[in-house]
């Protein structure tokens, strides 16, 4: 039975786009066995990663020439903190976590993802859309990154139930995707991807197809759970308004080719909770320094016209 951290020696990525995998630590990445995941109760910046990135760039060479999808991007995010990525489309924010995750390499530059402990860091992906297997019942989609972790049918099920209790799910843990809404699903993907414990959690506009009050829930019930397991999380989004919610620094992306125009540190205190920071007058002054950086960047990049989602 192939291990999740197989599935990237070899590059194969399941349909669902969903990656377990290790991540691009260049020291003990080939070194360490896999760590039997296990749900972690309290928070410690220990079970996070650390991503170095250093003038790194990605450019990709097509039939009718080449592209740079992100060039000198300088990023540091720490163990155990919440980054948010915000940009115009086309800006190379997928590209960037791809990169982050493994899936594909900067062509200038370094990119490091460690652990402070030395051992190999592990990461898993949240994507929107229709990312479960729609033959697999909920709990079945849990507990399918456990499976090809070699770990026994009941103890994955078990875990795939407490998960999904985690998100609120266990009730539908034998509904099939078709047969729950579009939040229940992406709840059931967040919980997929939680159930490798990973030490770093890449997000690419998860909550982007949910209508707005579903997502106001899963955004506090993502602050809930990154605070009780204390993972890196590096989160990509359109809306700088879940930017602030969620985010320790907000990184904001300049139009195509992207870099970093600004990193703005978010001070709200933690726990969060979304009422109390849009009532804070700092939410307003933050927003529109965001915005106007955006704004500039949308307007002026060519945003309108260049570059894919
Ligand atoms: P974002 O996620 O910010 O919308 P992407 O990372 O998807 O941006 O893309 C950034 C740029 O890189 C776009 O111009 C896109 O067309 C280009 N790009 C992304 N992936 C590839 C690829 N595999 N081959 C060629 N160009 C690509
Ligand atoms: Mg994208």
């Amino acid at each position: 039975m192939p291990s999740p951290y197989s599935m990237v020696n070899k590059r194969i990525n399941t349909p669902t786009v969903m990656a377990y995998v290790k991540g691009t630590s260049q020291s003990s990445a080939h070194d360490s066995p896999p760590r039997q995941p296990a749900l972690v109760k309290s928070r410690t910046v220990d079970s996070g990663a650390r991503v170095v990135a250093r003038n790194v760039g990605r450019r990709f060479t097509t039939a009718s020439g080449s592209v740079d999808a992100c060039v000198d991007i300088d990023l540091t995010v720490e163990p155990g903190s919440f980054c948010v990525v915000v940009g115009p489309s086309g800006c190379g924010k997928s590209t960037l976590l791809r990169m982050v995750a493994g899936l594909d390499h900067p062509t200038t530059g370094t990119l490091d993802v460690s652990r402070l402990d030395g051992r190999a860091p592990t990461n898993a992906m949240v994507f929107h859309g229709r990312t479960l297997f729609p033959w697999l019942t909920l709990q079945q989609n849990v507990a399918y990154g456990l499976k090809l972790s070699g770990m026994d049918r009941n103890a994955r099920l078990a875990r795939a139930r407490e998960l999904l209790g985690m998100v609120g799910l266990v009730d539908f843990q034998r509904a099939w995707p078709h047969q729950v809404s579009e939040g229940m699903r992406q709840r059931t993907s967040i919980a997929r991807a939680l159930a490798v414990n990973p030490d770093l959690l890449l997000m690419d506009e998860p909550f982007g197809a949910l209508d707005e009050q579903i997502r106001y829930l899963l955004q506090e019930e993502l602050l809930r759970i990154w605070e009780r397991t204390g993972k890196t999380v590096i989160f990509v989004t359109h809306s700088i308004d879940e930017a602030l919610i969620l985010a320790d620094k907000i990184v904001v992306m300049s139009a195509h080719p992207g870099t970093i125009r600004e990193v703005i540190d978010v001070p709200f205190p933690r726990p969060r909770f979304m009422t109390e920071v849009r009532s804070d007058p700092a939410f307003a002054d933050l927003f529109t320094t965001a915005w106007s950086i955006l704004r500039e960047e949308v307007e002026t990049g060519g945003a309108f016209t260049e570059g894919t989602a």
